[in-house]
């Protein structure tokens, strides 16, 4: 669930809207809408379509409350915060890693549960305070009572809902096996995502109600797909387990010359079907060039621009070691979105860990495809 509108940065975390956003925030105006109709119906048509809006944009300020809930405990926990982006099923908070500890991981789970916890009681005062039969005071009920079900359905115990991250946090802090922990707390969540499923299909068949229904299996896929990317994941870092950077590095490393033009570079590294070199300068690695760096080049500048000048410099890059652990390696390529990390001992470039590599890694290991 990445990009969408930008709407903002919030503690130097970028805030989406993803298209799907506007469909559920048209669908809850006119719920809403129409709900107000039937018990308010001495209510103005325009007073409702005003206050169901209102109401629907308070909702989603609540989701981002939670999210940012959980951005919150993740920054004081080390784990950066990649993004935030609102879709059509709430919100998601993206995290550059895992917590480092069970601890970690089961504050920054139940942080959003309280987040919306609170709200649901905030608003029952503020409801109260309004009066319940007023315009407002209709409004606050309904979003102490939204933000209650909120805080309920993510607490349910399987991955991805924050229940299933705090199920996984106890299992982890008992066993010591983050592995294991994150296998089960997955498992858990597609039989969660299966409940949904039957549940759906059980209002449509026997009670008709055809919209809700449809909702609830809806989001039970949803819950399936996500559940089950995780059981993949785990399954992969499974098979990666016990192997170090250097039994997985292709030790065959693309290098040029500094001082060679980026369009010749260009040209070489498509007729290699490569896509990246180190850049070698007076007999040392100097720097790493990738085909994104060549692309902010002017075309017009290629043949008078050396590789050296676009490079990023080879302290910049990140590296690991030979005798680091693949699955950090495999963190470190998706936290810092990059193709490639190179080898490094002493200076010396021995070779490069790439995607390409680790998912050959995966294949001999018998582990499933990303
Ligand atoms: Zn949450």
């Amino acid at each position: 669930m990445d990009g969408g509108i930008a709407i903002g940065r919030v503690l130097g975390i970028r805030v989406y809207l993803h298209p799907t956003w506007f469909v559920v925030f048209f669908l809850v105006t006119i719920t809403l809408s129409s709900a107000l109709g039937q018990e308010h119906a001495e209510w103005s048509g325009t007073l409702r379509t005003l206050l169901a809006g209102g109401t629907a944009a308070l909702f989603f300020c609540a989701i981002f409350l939670h999210e940012l809930g959980h951005s919150l405990l993740a920054l004081r926990h080390g784990v950066g915060v990649r993004s935030i982006t609102l879709f059509i099923f709430g919100g998601v908070a993206v995290m550059e890693k895992e917590p480092a500890t069970p601890r970690a991981e089961f504050e920054i789970a139940i942080a959003g549960p309280i987040v919306s916890a609170l709200l649901a009681l905030a608003f029952t005062w503020l409801a109260g305070a309004a009066g319940a039969d007023t315009p407002v005071g209709s409004m606050l009920g309904w979003l102490s009572w939204i933000n209650f079900i909120l805080a309920a359905f993510n607490l349910l115990p399987g991955f991805p809902l924050d229940g299933g991250r705090i199920l996984r946090a106890l299992l982890w802090a008992r066993s010591r096996d983050f592995q294991r922990a994150t296998r089960v707390a997955a498992n858990v969540g597609q039989w969660i995502a299966y409940g949904f499923i039957g549940l759906g299909a059980a209002q449509v068949l026997f009670y008709g109600n055809l919209v809700g229904g449809l909702w609830q299996a809806f989001i039970g896929w949803f819950l399936l797909s996500a559940s089950g990317a995780t059981v993949r994941q785990a399954a992969i870092e499974h098979s990666l387990a016990g192997l170090l950077a250097r039994d997985v590095m292709n030790p065959d490393v693309p290098r040029v010359q500094a001082g060679i033009s980026v369009g010749s570079f260009a040209r070489d590294l498509v007729m290699r079907g490569r896509r990246w070199a180190l850049v070698e300068e007076a007999g040392r690695t100097a720097g790493l060039i990738t085909l994104s760096d060549v692309k902010r080049v002017d075309p017009e500048q290629w043949e008078t621009t050396p590789v050296g000048r676009v490079a990023t410099p080879i302290e910049a890059v990140v590296t690991a070691t030979p005798t680091q652990p693949v699955r950090e390696v495999l963190t470190a390529i998706g936290a810092k979105n990059v193709n490639q990390i190179p080898v490094v001992e002493d200076g010396t470039v021995l070779g490069a860990v790439t995607r390409d590599t680790l998912v050959r890694a995966i294949e001999l290991r018998g582990g499933g495809l990303p």
